[in-house]
């Protein structure tokens, strides 16, 4: 699964300051009841509890991020973030340490709402965003600062909700991949495979995770380059990047798809199947593109393979945040399951899965009306 993470997670049996933050946060959002859990300060260590791990999963739960109950790194990011609304304080564009918050959020979807390109509704107050809010600041006769304090805000407000049933950016997004036309010639993918270095990821037997996603990569990486694309890997042997670093590396490279790839094991050998996950928070915020390309790979690699449809899902992980262009991560199979193992560590069938790869993007970078069914389609090869 994901790689986290430098910080120690707090978890049940988890105390100190630390634990009293979350919890704080937890009560400011109304998620941990404030005479309940980690009351009675003066009475020692606060004590990660049963109500503190409800409540973190209940958050967990609606922010779209694996639910564990636990903080990590990424959970304790989102609850310091959630603290945030709207006129709480200055939003503008920080380079260095750019501004993270679910302040930002709203106002991004704000500027969406009334058509202004604020790029994705990410909670980054980024180089878009200020160019969204500089653009609504003209056109309303604010002074053109990028700034968002009690003016801008005002203005807002006056403006009421007018705007319903557009998402204007994911429309922009959808239209401009089917504009570029049908081949890959001039595409820049990048393929990320999980783990590397010094993890892992998931064994078997000899085998690790990071070994056979890196294989199924290359593999892929051929596929796509023979079909024109200019394809990056985020990683060799052995490196293991950050979530920063690959994203980043997607990003410097102008990408126009991220395409992640892990495998999972679970406890119970029963656990096998394929899915795949893009970005989005559930409460409506996606990238449809993701979506679209998170839906065709994954049915392209079950028609191929015969493994088991596990869905796509929508999530706020960093990998799928951080990255500007549509992302999208594939679980290939289960490593623990008999079946899934066999066929994983079957080079030929990561030959399969990368073919079902490549005519997942070639239907994504295709129009509709020429989308050919699932488990068919063979781009004829470049001469
Ligand atoms: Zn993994």
């Amino acid at each position: 699964m994901g790689s986290e993470s430098s910080m120690q997670p707090l978890g049940p049996g988890s105390s100190g300051p630390a634990v009293s933050d979350v919890q704080a946060a937890l009560r400011s959002l109304g998620l941990l009841e404030p005479g309940g859990a980690g009351a009675g300060a003066s009475v020692g260590p606060e004590v990660y509890d049963q109500a503190t791990e409800l409540a973190v999963r209940h958050f967990q739960q609606v922010r779209g991020l694996s639910v564990d109950g636990r903080v990590g790194e990424e959970t304790y990011r989102a609850l310091s973030e959630a603290r945030w609304s709207l006129g709480d304080r200055l939003l503008h564009h920080d380079p260095e340490r750019p501004v993270r918050g679910d302040d930002v959020t709203s106002l991004q979807e704000r500027l969406l709402e009334l058509g202004y390109d604020a790029g994705r509704a990410d909670g980054i107050f980024g180089r878009e965003t200020e160019d969204g809010l500089r653009a609504f600041q003209r056109d309303y006769g604010l002074a053109a600062d990028g700034t968002c304090g009690p003016a801008t805000l005002r203005a807002l407000r006056q403006l009421g909700r007018k705007v319903t049933g557009g998402r204007p950016q994911l429309l922009r997004q959808s239209a401009s991949l089917v504009d570029s036309g049908p081949h890959l010639i001039g595409r820049r993918i990048v393929v990320d495979p999980g783990h590397g270095g010094t993890d892992p990821g998931f064994t078997a037997g000899e085998t690790t995770e990071a070994d056979l996603v890196l294989d199924l990569a290359r593999r892929i990486e051929g596929r796509l380059a023979a079909a024109g694309a200019t394809v990056y890997l985020t990683r060799g042997r052995d490196q293991d990047p950050t979530p920063e670093q690959r994203t980043a590396f997607a990003n410097d490279a102008r990408a126009d798809l991220f395409i992640s790839l892990h495998m999972d094991a679970h406890g119970s050998e029963h656990a096998r199947g394929v899915a795949s996950y893009y970005y989005g928070t559930g409460s409506g915020t996606s990238s449809t593109v993701g979506e679209r390309f998170a839906d065709l790979a994954r049915r392209e690699v079950v028609a191929r393979t015969g493994m088991l449809d596990l869905g796509g899902h929508p999530k706020t992980w960093d990998l799928l945040r951080w990255t500007r262009m549509p992302a999208v991560r594939l679980d290939c199979g289960y490593l623990s399951h008999p079946v899934d193992r066999l066929l994983l560590l079957d080079a030929r069938l990561r030959g399969t899965v990368a073919s079902a790869v490549l005519a997942a993007v070639q239907r994504l970078f295709l129009p509709a009306d020429a989308d050919p069914p699932t488990g068919t389609f063979v781009l004829p090869q470049r001469v």
